[in-house]
């Protein structure tokens, strides 16, 4: 039925169509098939919800999926209908006209936060000339959207930051922390730290690490002498800091969540890569999180009913204007860096579970904008298993799957002593939706704001 309300006010193009056409025999048999209106370009979502793996390039997904379910079987994030490629490279700060092949997460992050790129380092603000640059949260919010960030990661670090903060440099993360940054300072004028200005921004749901920044005394301005957690508490904040404060927390107030004080812990362990001959092929230990912290589903689940009754509750908006959501599974990054491919599998297994969350939801609620997407791609590789003769120089691990065959991940693109590297290459975006045909093909991460935009009206 749904096919027909729409289907003539709409001009496919011959990429959509045929996507479209793919897309209705791949996924015909599905109980759960999304309605053709919304794979096209027509208009308004209601809710948007953007995932990042952090790090997460087609390799740490390949990685996650052989190992978890088998080479053929399939992730939640793999059965989101509509898919592209991204490129993320950032700009050179001395000279923005040159590209930087390889982007950190804050460039990265930004390019899609604002529309625009800029050099590494820096938190929606222009390469070279430190101009604050406008994010689609707060384009969000101006539309009167209630609008949540949620990470594994501190709620400083460069993923959650470019949404909610304008600062030059990444490291400025907590009123402490502002060596990088000084004209960043509350004290001398400026709009302050990461940490006090996700709070000053008024997002209504923030959970994920970094209480270490938010214990912090800021040093200038109305709340000066304070903590950033009693300034939100001021500003209307309930915070909570463990997992059963987080369950219990009530609709009505803004909600601060800071559940470590640092990263939150990870899920799985293992033995790390090593150089040749390596170790004894293995499998990972599961369920090593603490349960006083809550998983990344956990985080994502109560955000969106948080989220869901805002809107409908204390606020009346008009009928398309819900909630913007990112959540972020920001350790896949920290682990690949690490060379732990059982610690980085077990976080790409548990954002894929955030993902699941998010799409049994969308079943339901069809004018969600679900992206999942990375910000920039990872050292790790599967490579053959290594025998005496052949193999990486790089260090690797040798893991036994799902499928019950070895699967040998590489890390090489440092020494091996070293934090291994971010590559260059292009990422996957995967969509469904309104809006969600704008990610096929190969697109950049600038347009993914775009896209966001158009989705909450703001274009
Ligand atoms: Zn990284």
């Amino acid at each position: 039925m749904f096919l027909l309300k729409k289907r003539r006010t709409v001009t496919l193009t011959a990429t959509v169509a045929a996507t479209v056409t793919a897309v209705g025999f791949a996924f015909a048999s599905r109980a759960d098939y999304l309605s053709l209106e919304q794979f096209i370009d027509n208009g308004r979502a209601k809710n948007v919800i953007l995932f990042i793996g952090d790090g997460m390039g087609d390799s740490e997904i390949t990685i996650a999926r052989n190992y978890s379910v088998g080479a053929a079987g399939r992730l939640a994030l793999d059965t989101l209908p509509l898919t592209g490629e991204y490129t993320t490279y950032a700009l050179q700060e001395s000279n923005p006209k040159l590209p930087d092949y390889v982007t950190d997460s804050a460039a990265s992050g930004t390019a899609w936060a604002t529309g625009s790129k800029t050099s590494n380092g820096r938190i929606s603000t222009t390469a070279s000339t430190d101009s604050d640059l406008k994010t689609i949260l707060e384009l969000a919010q101006e539309r009167g959207f209630v609008t949540g960030n949620v990470s594994t990661a501190e709620l400083t670090d460069a993923t959650p930051a470019v949404l909610v903060s304008h600062v030059s440099n990444r490291n400025c993360q907590g009123p402490k922390d502002m060596t990088s940054c000084p004209q960043d300072k509350k004290s001398a004028g400026g709009p302050g730290s990461i940490a006090e200005q996700s709070v000053d921004h008024g997002v209504d749901v923030l959970l994920g690490g970094g209480k270490q920044r938010y214990d912090q005394i800021i040093d200038g301005g109305r709340f000066a002498g304070k903590t950033v957690i009693e300034s939100a508490q001021a500003q209307g904040y309930q915070v909570v800091t463990d997992a059963s404060g987080l369950q219990s927390a009530q609709p009505g107030t803004k909600l601060l969540g800071l559940f470590n004080s640092g990263n939150m812990s990870l899920e799985w362990a293992g033995k790390p890569a090593v150089v040749y001959p390596g170790n004894e092929p293995q499998r990972c230990r599961e369920g090593l999180r603490p349960s006083n912290e809550p998983s990344l589903a956990d985080m994502t689940s109560k955000a969106i009913e948080l989220l869901e009754s805002k809107q409908g509750g204390q606020r009346r908006f008009s009928q398309k204007t819900g909630f913007f959501l990112q959540v972020e599974g920001a350790s896949i990054d920290k682990q690949d860096h690490a060379g732990n491919p059982c610690e980085q599998i077990g976080e790409n297994v548990a954002f894929d579970q955030a993902i699941k969350v998010a799409l049994d939801y969308a079943k339901t609620h069809r004018d969600t904008l679900v992206v999942v997407t990375a910000d920039h791609g990872h050292t790790s590789q599967i490579i053959p298993n290594p025998t005496q003769t052949a193999h990486s120089p790089g260090k690797y691990s040798t893991l036994i799957t799902a499928d019950g065959a070895q699967m040998t991940v590489n890390y090489a693109t440092n020494l091996s002593d070293q934090s291994q590297e971010h590559t260059g290459t292009q990422v996957r975006i995967a969509a469904q939706g309104p809006q969600a045909s704008k990610v096929v093909g190969v697109i950049d991460q600038t347009d993914l704001f775009h896209i966001l935009a158009r989705a909450i009206g703001a274009e």
